[in-house]
């Protein structure tokens, strides 16, 4: 039986939100047994939280925003995919202002920290949502759905116009060794036609070569090339296992997602949620599938914060 994972000490990065342009840090710390991921901001007075779930999800306008009130974090999808790409079910993801760090564009930043970090096994089975009929969301030729398997797997398809990119797909096995090797370092992309619009819409604005890659209208602006031939698919696949991070517990069975983004991902977290007869929950215990859909539909941030030290002080 697979147990609860978290980190054994804190770890931080600092740099610029992707959107916001705005100076960006945040630091991971180790979380007890069933809190999830969630997300912490120190005030002058008081903690706020936001835990990475559903009931908390905001705009998926080219990233994935969670919100409590006046509390929110943009661009979540890439460290919560990390997390959720190396198991660890438990951390206190504590902001310096309200975007998580872009750097490279890729989750390995946030591999990195958790390498850091070193993992620590938690004494509480980990639960899982097993999938037994399939579930579907759509929006016209996009569409995702998850059928029943006995493993974890994405199988994720893409088709753009571009001589770069064109149709890809491909095929993921969800295991920490198959994340690292080959779907974290997957960067953004973006067309440069674009990027005017989305600087008009108050998006990309901390967005550069650094962090994206760019293409022209038949090339790429960035000198350093591609990663992999297939960069572009990856990355949506490491967009997804973020995204659905935000149901709280692993889920197993097989994803097939085509043209798809932040908004259908999240659509079928939803889904998932609203389907109970088509899965049953592993290592539940008594608290069962009914108390775990409860604490997936409150929107009421009850999260119990033990004592955490500031990594960064109040603004
Ligand atoms: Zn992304």
């Amino acid at each position: 039986m697979r147990h609860q994972q978290t980190l054994e000490t804190s770890s931080f990065l600092s740099g610029i939100g992707l959107h916001s342009g705005n100076p960006a840090s945040i630091a991971i710390h180790p979380a007890p047994i069933n809190s999830g991921v969630v997300f912490v901001k120190h005030g002058a007075d008081q903690i706020q939280s936001c835990p990475a779930g559903i009931p908390f999800l905001g705009q998926t306008d080219h990233c994935t925003t969670l919100q409590v009130g006046d509390f929110y974090i943009q661009t979540v999808e890439h460290v919560l995919s990390a997390l959720a790409g190396f198991e660890i079910d438990n951390a206190y993801v504590e902001l310096l202002g309200s975007e998580i760090p872009a750097d490279d564009g890729s989750a390995t930043p946030f591999l990195d920290m958790v390498h850091q970090s070193g993992i620590l096994t938690q004494k509480e089975p980990r639960k899982y949502l097993k999938i037994v009929q399939p579930i579907s969301v759509n929006d016209g030729q996009r569409s995702i759905s998850v059928l029943p398997s006995a493993l974890p797997q994405i199988t994720y398809f893409i088709d753009f116009p571009h001589p770069l990119i064109q149709q890809q797909e491909y095929h993921h096995f969800c295991t920490p060794y198959e994340y690292g090797k080959n779907i974290a370092g997957a960067r953004t992309f973006a067309f440069r036609k674009e990027i005017e619009f989305l600087w008009s819409r108050g998006l990309g604005l901390g967005g550069s070569l650094h962090n994206t890659v760019v293409f022209s209208d038949t090339g790429l602006v960035n000198d350093d090339g591609l990663r992999f031939s297939n960069e572009c698919v990856r990355h949506k696949v490491l967009d997804l296992i973020g995204d659905l991070s935000l149901l709280g517990i692993p889920i197993i069975g097989h994803f097939f997602a085509k043209c798809a983004g932040h908004a259908l991902h999240t659509q079928l977290v939803q889904a998932i949620i609203h389907n109970p007869d088509k899965w049953i929950m592993l290592n539940a215990g008594k608290t069962g599938k009914d108390s775990i859909l409860n604490g997936k539909t409150s929107s009421t941030s009850t999260v119990q914060l033990p004592e955490l030290q500031p990594a960064f002080h109040a603004l």
